[in-house]
């Protein structure tokens, strides 16, 4: 008698540097399991100038999908031979599905932001002044959602303004469509006091701090929102800065909302089944299992 062969797991990664503080790994098991779906999702932690060498990499090994992080979603973007509508708009690439003779780029992490403020915490954003600080790739991943949220206007600063205005640049026409104004600056350039406060720079993760340079006048309004993209004790010296200024009526979140609704949006590519984003969110926020 001979034995069973069983096909191989399918294999997905979150490529990137770093990496090891990624909480993926854990978010995609939990969807897995909720879903009955086989599948195995680790880190890859690539070189700086080895992006594509580790892919190249990954997919010969029978790698089927990955996600995309700090600071690789431009050069990500450029790999890809297809993107979706949202990947194109954003010039970054967070999540990609490795398909035979073609890989497609897609950006879940718009989706997954809008999802987790507008649906999470029921802040609709329609009508309100956003205020997005970074203009990296995940800056540039959110940009679209939030037009298509109709705020009434959109500021991006960005510690290298011209990021800032190019970022605006490549949305105009979109922006337009909705009727959002844009307009972008350098950090000392933001401009009266805001209703949403984004943190999408990396200051968080490298621990340097809030952002912005000091000012007298405040940059959110009483009973705000503030998300910084980093998650867990990272974010919290950013958001106890915003909520000092929003006070007890406002939303102070970290991005484990924005991760997990992305996450979410990601699995959906590869696997055409969604996942109860909500229950996992949930679990984590409450420091169960992620499938608990
Ligand atoms: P990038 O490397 O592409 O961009 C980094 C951005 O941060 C740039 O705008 C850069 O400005 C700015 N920056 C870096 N250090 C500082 C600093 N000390 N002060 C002010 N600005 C600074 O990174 P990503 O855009 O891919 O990621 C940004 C952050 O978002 C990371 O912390 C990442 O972990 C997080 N993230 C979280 C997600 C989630 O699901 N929660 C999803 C995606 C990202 P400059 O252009 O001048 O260099």
């Amino acid at each position: 008698m001979t034995a069973a062969t069983s096909a191989p797991v399918d294999q997905y990664v979150v490529a990137g540097n770093p990496v090891g503080h990624s909480r993926s790994p854990e978010i995609h098991a939990a969807f897995a399991r909720q879903t009955g779906q086989s599948l195995h999702y680790d880190r890859l932690l690539c070189p700086l100038d080895g992006f594509e060498a580790s892919l190249r990499g990954f997919v010969a090994g029978g790698g089927r999908g990955c996600n995309i992080t700090v600071p690789f979603k431009f050069e990500a973007f450029r790999l890809a031979a297809r993107h979706t509508p949202r990947a194109a708009l954003a010039g970054a690439v967070n999540t990609m599905r490795f398909d035979e003779g073609a890989w497609l780029g897609d950006n879940t992490d718009g989706a997954g932001l809008v999802a987790d403020i507008e649906r999470n915490a029921r802040r609709p954003l329609r009508g309100l002044r956003v205020l997005l600080i970074g203009a990296g790739g995940a800056s540039a991943g959110v940009l679209g959602s939030f037009i298509a949220g109709r705020p009434a206007q959109v500021r991006v600063v960005n510690r290298s303004a011209d990021k800032a205005h190019a970022l605006i640049a490549s949305h105009q026409a979109f922006a337009a469509e909705h009727g959002v104004q844009l307009s972008a600056g350098g950090l000392d350039e933001v401009g009266d006091a805001h209703d949403v406060l984004i943190n999408g720079t990396s200051a968080s993760l490298s621990g340097a701090g809030v952002p912005l340079p000091d000012r007298d006048a405040p940059v959110l309004v009483r009973g705000g929102v503030a998300v910084d993209m980093m998650y867990g004790p990272s974010a919290a010296p950013f958001l106890d800065w915003a909520r000092a200024q929003a006070g007890d009526a406002g939303e102070m979140r970290d991005g484990l909302g924005m991760l997990v609704e992305q996450a979410a949006e990601a699995f959906f590519l590869w696997r055409g089944v969604r996942p109860d984003s909500a229950r996992v969110l949930a679990n984590l926020r409450a420091g169960r299992e992620a499938d608990a």
